[in-house]
């Protein structure tokens, strides 16, 4: 997907500022984007419920039902 904050075309969460894609270098860049990254990855967590799926490109998401790629 490609990367809201610098352009490239990368791996990317949806951790930018109101859920945008962003890349993990522009993701760490800055303590702002630190800080915003963690408070999206841990709304999303939460949104999730007890059990959370993590490591995809769609954020995390929860086990059951609704995985993104079905
Ligand atoms: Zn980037």
């Amino acid at each position: 997907m490609q990367c809201t904050t610098c352009g490239e075309k990368k791996e990317t969460r949806p951790y930018g500022e109101d859920g945008v894609a962003i890349c993990f270098q522009c993701a760490m860049g800055s303590d702002e984007a630190r800080q915003e990254t963690e408070r999206q990855f841990s709304a999303q967590l939460n949104a999730c419920g007890q059990v959370a799926v993590l490591g995809d490109e769609a954020g995390p998401y929860p086990l059951k039902g609704t995985s993104p790629e079905h």
